[in-house]
């Protein structure tokens, strides 16, 4: 079939596939620098607790800006540091870079560090976790580490060890992406964590899907239950807020509640208004 159309369409496909693995392969040695010639930052997202309609939490999230690409999504790097292992310089230099970000914020204001599986292959996790803690001087109840699913999927004697050590140290745990991945719901039998954040898939259907809703409000009943935090992420409209608040989630993070930025707190005043705007 391919020769018949003189095969054309097959060298176009297997041109743009090759395109593809190249440019991949020279991302991942350009990643190998990007610490080095720091072109790496973080920016900050902060987390409403919708009792006081103030920011209790705030995301460090990862930015690249590379030399020529500009700047690349996480979810596109990400994948590639992890590949590489390079994920566990890089992830050890967010950890911290954000604890001692965090020093300079509200002492009521805790940072949260997403932390990916390959990160938990290591034994010594709990060990350079607590060295930064001690190296920054925040109080480890400030630091909350995201882990999805694909964290706990492996290994899971050896995953959790390393998660109750991370526990010993005083450091709380989040389940993020809840409700995208295959068996969300065995894992909060499996390790009790601090705080549930919901997949921000389900908070764009708020008012559009009653199936959404009842998922939504089914999930935040059984967090509260499991003595966790509820959070829903993706809060993009004043109705999706009211929403939550009206059905007991603890707390939301969104577009709506403030986008990701190299300084949330300054001036710290100014960002303490803006959010006690939507309280109740
Ligand atoms: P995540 O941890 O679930 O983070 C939330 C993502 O949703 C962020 O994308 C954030 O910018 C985006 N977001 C927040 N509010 C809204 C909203 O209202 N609407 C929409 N449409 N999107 C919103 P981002 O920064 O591109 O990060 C993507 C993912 O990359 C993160 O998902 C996280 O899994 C991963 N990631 C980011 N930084 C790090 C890091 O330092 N280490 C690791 N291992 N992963 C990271
Ligand atoms: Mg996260
Ligand atoms: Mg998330
Ligand atoms: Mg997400």
């Amino acid at each position: 079939k391919a020769k018949a159309d003189g095969g054309g369409g097959v060298r176009l496909f297997e041109d743009a596939m090759l395109g593809r693995i190249r440019a991949r392969q020279s991302m991942k040695r350009d990643l190998g620098a990007a610490l080095e010639r720091r072109e790496l930052h973080l920016v900050y997202q902060p987390l409403m607790d919708l009792g006081s309609g103030r920011a209790c939490c705030v995301e460090a999230l990862l930015r690249w800006d590379h030399p020529e690409r500009g700047s690349v999504s996480p979810a596109e790097f990400i994948p590639l540091a992890e590949e590489t292992g390079l994920i566990v310089p890089i992830g050890d230099w967010v950890l911290e870079t954000a604890c001692r970000q965090a020093v300079d914020w509200p002492a009521d204001v805790s940072v949260a560090v997403n932390v990916s599986a390959v990160q938990f292959r290591c034994d010594s996790l709990p060990l350079r976790v607590a060295a930064i803690l001690a190296r920054s001087g925040l109080d480890p109840v400030r630091l909350e580490l995201e882990i999805t699913e694909s964290v706990l999927l492996h290994d899971n004697d050896h995953n959790m060890r390393v998660l109750h050590a991370l526990r010993k140290l005083g450091v709380r745990i989040a389940l993020d992406d809840f409700g995208t991945g295959f068996s969300s719901l065995s894992y909060l039998r499996l390790f009790p964590f601090d705080k549930l954040k919901l997949d921000r898939s389900f908070v764009s259907d708020i008012g559009h899907s009653a199936q959404s809703e009842a998922i939504i409000r089914a999930a935040g009943e059984m967090g509260t239950a499991l003595s966790m935090i509820t959070t829903a992420e993706g809060v993009e409209t004043a109705e999706q807020l009211a929403w939550l608040r009206a059905h007991g989630w603890s707390q939301a993070q969104g577009y709506f509640v403030g986008r990701p930025s190299r300084s949330p707190f300054i001036p710290a005043s100014a960002a303490g208004e803006t959010m006690s705007r939507y309280a109740s």
